[in-house]
């Protein structure tokens, strides 16, 4: 059984993993996402295991004021410490988590 959830759709159940090297690549067949995962996540901040793997929004600003969201990469939260930044990133779901640093922007771009 894999303990992980989809950072994509939260499918929990219909996970496909397979390892590469220190991490498990992992395949949700609800919705597609491929993302990977390490095989033990701690916390560098207390040691802890009970990790949480989030999509971390990569923004890239451009010319002007104007913030474009490039893609996501994988991060590991922990539970404890980034309890705050978890709170916040399942209450925008399934927006993926905005980098803790960004630009002064009074609007991100809409579609
Ligand atoms: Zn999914
Ligand atoms: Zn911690």
């Amino acid at each position: 059984m894999i303990d992980a959830n989809c950072p994509a759709c939260g499918e929990t159940e219909r996970l496909q993993g397979k390892r590469e090297g220190n991490a498990i690549e992992l395949h949700c067949l609800a919705c597609d996402e491929v993302w990977e995962r390490d095989l033990n996540p701690t916390c560098r901040q207390c040691g802890g295991t009970d990790m949480q793997a989030v999509p971390k929004a990569i923004v890239e600003k451009g010319r002007g004021t104007q913030l474009s969201v490039v893609g996501t990469r994988t991060v590991h939260l922990c539970s404890e410490c980034d309890r705050e930044t978890l709170v916040a990133y399942h209450r925008n779901r399934p927006n993926p988590l905005m980098p803790d640093q960004l630009p002064t922007v009074s609007e991100l771009p809409g579609d």
